[in-house]
């Protein structure tokens, strides 16, 4: 088969365009989710604290402006076919330009520090954190997910032995919402990476969040165990921005891969109430 040539510069609009809308428009989904989470939530104060999100999320979208102060770094998922060949600049540069355009012209803020312990601000929330995946066919699908510090600052990993089995899992990631409380700003979507190893682990969990609200896994096993994490996430009374209440979690995905006899990786990550995410195919 034919390679379609691509030049690198086109992914520079695409990733302008996915910054700005996923940072001032939560997708159909999501307002979705908060207008049902509204209708199930038991605690008044829950209630009224939803009722104020789906309002934040009209507003930002009506004027364009951030539906959060924190817009994150720039997580950019990259599913690129196997047939494109590249042309032009380095890609990463071109993914660079495409998140400094999309900040600086959407006026969003800038939250990347060039060195993690010297901490200068880069100024144009450059570099992306790019993660590129190579698949069959000839286009290139493009997700921007930007990630605020509250929701990925309590994120957690855990080998478990391979004994410890579904119960394991379970345990492991009620224990990491207890321990973290209000502090990702729920209601939130839990995503879970199970098995592969531990960087493998840590981006299913990552991409387990790009999956819509209400969409199980297709293997029945994890299927139920969404549902069933789930339910005791709910279950914690910790409530949306940890105000008391139901509705903690809007859905929680597992993404699973093969791994080592020896072991049972869990990753767990977490997208806060605004869980940005904007997709385009080339
Ligand atoms: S965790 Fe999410 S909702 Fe909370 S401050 Fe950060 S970006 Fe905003």
């Amino acid at each position: 088969m034919m390679s379609r040539i691509l030049n690198t510069e086109v992914v520079v609009p695409v990733i302008e365009r996915l910054v700005k809308k996923a940072c001032c428009e939560l997708n159909d989904n999501v307002m979705e989710a908060f207008r049902s989470a509204c209708e199930q939530e038991e605690s008044v104060l829950g209630k009224e604290t939803i009722q104020i999100l789906i309002e934040n999320g009209e507003y930002a979208k009506r004027e364009q402006m951030a539906c959060c102060h924190d817009t994150g770094a720039a997580v950019v998922i990259m599913e690129i076919g196997q047939n494109v060949a590249w042309e032009g600049k380095p890609l990463k540069e071109q993914v660079n330009e495409g998140v400094r355009q999309g900040y600086e012209k959407g006026n969003l803020r800038k939250s990347m520090v060039a060195d993690p312990l010297e901490r200068v601000n880069t100024n144009d929330n450059t570099p992306a954190i790019l993660h590129t995946e190579i698949v069959e066919g000839d286009t290139v699908t493009i997700t921007v997910m930007p990630k605020g510090g509250g929701s990925e600052n309590m994120g957690a990993f855990k080998t478990l032995l391979p004994g410890q089995g579904i119960q394991g899992v379970k345990d492991f990631v009620l224990e990491v919402v207890k321990r973290v409380g209000g502090n990702p700003c729920p209601p939130y979507i839990i995503g879970i990476g199970v098995g592969g190893t531990m960087d493998k682990c840590a981006v299913m969990a990552k991409k387990a969040l790009i999956r819509p609200i209400g969409k199980r896994n297709a293997k029945p096993l994890y299927a139920e165990l969404e549902k069933e994490i789930l339910d005791a996430v709910n279950n914690t009374g910790i409530g949306p921005l940890g105000m008391g209440g139901r509705i903690t979690a809007l859905d929680v995905h597992i993404d699973y891969y093969p791994c080592h006899i020896t072991a049972l990786p869990v990753a767990v990550n977490f997208q806060c109430n605004a869980a940005r995410q904007a997709t385009e195919t080339i």
